[in-house]
């Protein structure tokens, strides 16, 4: 198994007093080996600026690029700008789409500083500057694929929505906090769920119960219907009890158990997949909420607590929005 990795990541680092630092993967990337994680890591290139361009506008693409000159301004108010911007997204777009390569060859390629999906293609938004999900997105469909992406970061993944949940041929899904309740508060909602773009909003407090139940519903029946031809799948881990930019409550079991329903799947049907990181801001969690992960796809076991958050059961809220989106994303 390959992880995408090199110091080169550390270089997308937004600030010592905000949430998305840069050291976020070196970290992960030693707490892994201390874990006892079994894999091997991948060199990669930076994005070339014709691959930025499958999703992003020219003018938003010079436009970081004067940034990253300049220093200044920044991308937008919580997204700060900093000399040598362009290139440190540049390469995170790059690591991502290794491993996307080796996917294609191993089946499975990871990149746990991938997973920008606040980004508009006219602007960064949302700690994000350019959206490598998108990109990756618009590269595999240039070959004739049809992609579907998981996103279960606590936060909507809106970036992808606006970009491609018209679209037919790819199959956009996140599961949330319910965004009346958290950035990005404008999307997210049932709603907007049709056949090939759902919104799942978890209630706060939602933990890994109501979760794994959501998900168990959802996804095994969407991906008997739809066959992907891949699959990238957003694992942030911002709704895990121990962060503190949601208000989620679950725990590595809950993301461990996720990843196994997923993984079997995956396996089942041969549909190579691409594991980006997204949120999750408070070591050691994150590093280990995704090791959980990793090794759940892996098929490799690793020793820690897995029940760590407490949680109250919200009672039968969860069953009604199931329900509700199911119906509108015609899985019933
Ligand atoms: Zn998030």
């Amino acid at each position: 198994m390959k992880i995408v990795f090199s110091e080169k990541l550390s270089l997308l680092h937004l600030g010592n007093n905000h949430p998305m630092r840069g050291d976020r993967y070196e970290k992960a990337i030693q707490r892994f080996y201390e874990l006892g994680l079994n894999f091997e890591i991948s060199d990669f290139s930076m994005a070339e600026e014709s691959e930025i361009a499958l999703f992003h506008t020219t003018d938003y693409i010079q436009k970081v690029k004067e940034i990253s000159r300049k220093g200044y301004p920044d991308i937008s108010p919580d997204t700060p700008g900093f000399k040598g911007i362009y290139e440190a997204a540049a390469w995170s777009v790059g690591a991502t789409l290794k491993a996307v390569e080796i996917a294609k060859q191993e089946g499975l390629g990871i990149n746990l500083a991938g997973g920008w999906h606040h980004a508009f293609p006219e602007t960064g938004r949302g700690f994000c500057i350019f959206s490598d999900t998108g990109i990756s997105i618009q590269k595999l469909r240039k070959e004739g694929k049809k992609v579907m992406i998981i996103d279960y970061d606590a936060h909507h993944g809106d970036g992808i929505q606006r970009a491609f949940g018209e679209e037919e041929d790819i199959i956009t899904v996140s599961f949330h906090q319910d965004p009346a309740t958290l950035y990005p508060y404008l999307t997210g909602y049932i709603e907007e769920t049709h056949k090939t773009n759902i919104n799942v909003p978890l209630p706060p407090l939602s933990g890994s119960e109501e979760f794994v139940y959501a998900f168990s519903e959802i996804i095994p029946p969407l991906i008997n219907r739809e066959s992907p031809d891949f699959l990238i799948v957003e694992m942030g881990v911002d709704g895990h009890c121990g962060c503190y930019v949601a208000n989620l409550s679950i725990s590595k079991a809950g993301y461990r158990e996720v990843a196994v329903i997923l993984s079997k799947i995956v396996k089942e049907k041969g549909i190579p997949t691409v594991l980006v990181r997204g949120g999750g801001f408070v070591y050691p969690h994150y590093a280990d909420a995704w090791a959980v992960q990793i090794a759940a796809f892996d098929d490799q076991s690793i020793e820690m607590p897995l029940n760590d958050c407490i949680t109250k059961s919200i009672g039968t809220e969860i069953h009604r929005i199931v329900k509700e989106v199911k119906s509108k994303a015609g899985l019933n």
